[in-house]
């Protein structure tokens, strides 16, 4: 018997932005491969699923990754429906490819269901348009972080070249990012905005003008973050969600 994988999005934190698709394949799932920022809630869907943790919270190297990559295939030839449980998107910054191409080799069958990303989450949780209309026609999604090993490409370039700029995985270098991106043009005045935790209780915000983003970025951050920049987000003010608001905005 060969199962089925599925590489499943589990949203950017709260556990009811998860697709329908993917909580029935929860439901269903024999065995779950689950990142370390996977909401509880939702892997209790997992009703009937062995849950394994392979939390690597953000790329760690390739020995972990292969392992990981082991174990999608050695579950596949023993169970009906494993689940692969990412954050977000499966397929941003996730490292998914890696693991379809060790599926793909072993003839293993899968397939994909994308999930919301956190820079959607994050640009809605400020109430903010990534394309407002004469201010942004294009938005870019990149990470300055590479792997062990990797060829470093220029992520500021496409950065620059953004009319709306989402950042991942880069709060921790804020102030070098910062510096980058204006030693190579970007105006100190330009509007960023820290979210933490989107959509998670604890959710905060930081609004700040580029120049400031390093500052700002000391003072935070304990949960996962995204950068967004641009012009789009000039109005934004900062904020703390408290559990209240969060509770409100989901009854209304
Ligand atoms: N596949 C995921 C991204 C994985 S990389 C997705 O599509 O969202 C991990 C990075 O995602 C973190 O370093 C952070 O930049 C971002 N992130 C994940 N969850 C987040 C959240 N709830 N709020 C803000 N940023 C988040």
């Amino acid at each position: 018997m060969t199962g089925i994988v599925y590489l499943v999005g589990a949203g950017p934190g709260a556990p009811d932005l998860l697709t329908l698709r993917a909580a029935e394949l929860l439901r269903r799932a024999d065995i779950v491969f689950h990142d370390a920022l996977v909401h509880p809630d939702t892997l209790m869907l997992a009703e009937k699923a062995e849950k394994i943790a392979v939390g690597k919270r953000c790329g760690r190297h390739s020995t972990a990754q292969r392992f990981i990559n082991k174990r999608l295939v050695d579950a596949a030839r023993t169970h009906e429906l494993v689940v692969r449980l990412k954050g977000g998107d499966p397929l941003l910054f996730g490292r998914a490819q890696e693991e379809i191409d060790a599926l793909e080799q072993a003839g293993i069958e899968y397939a994909i269901v994308p999930g919301i990303t956190a820079a959607l989450a994050a640009s809605a949780a400020v109430g903010v348009s990534m394309t407002r209309r004469g201010l942004s026609r294009n938005v870019t999604f990149v990470t300055p972080r590479t792997g062990a090993g990797e060829q470093g490409r220029d992520w500021a370039r496409s950065a620059l070249a953004a009319d709306t700029c989402a950042i991942y995985m880069g709060v921790g270098e804020a102030a070098q990012i910062a510096a980058t991106l204006m030693a190579r043009g970007a105006s100190p005045d330009l509007p960023a905005v820290i979210v933490e935790s989107a959509t998670l209780s604890g959710e905060r915000r930081i609004a700040v003008r580029l120049a400031d983003l390093g500052a700002a970025a000391a003072q935070m951050i304990t949960g996962p973050a995204v950068i967004l920049l641009g012009e789009v987000y000039a109005r934004v003010q900062s904020a703390e969600v408290t559990a209240e608001t969060t509770a409100r905005s989901r009854a209304a």
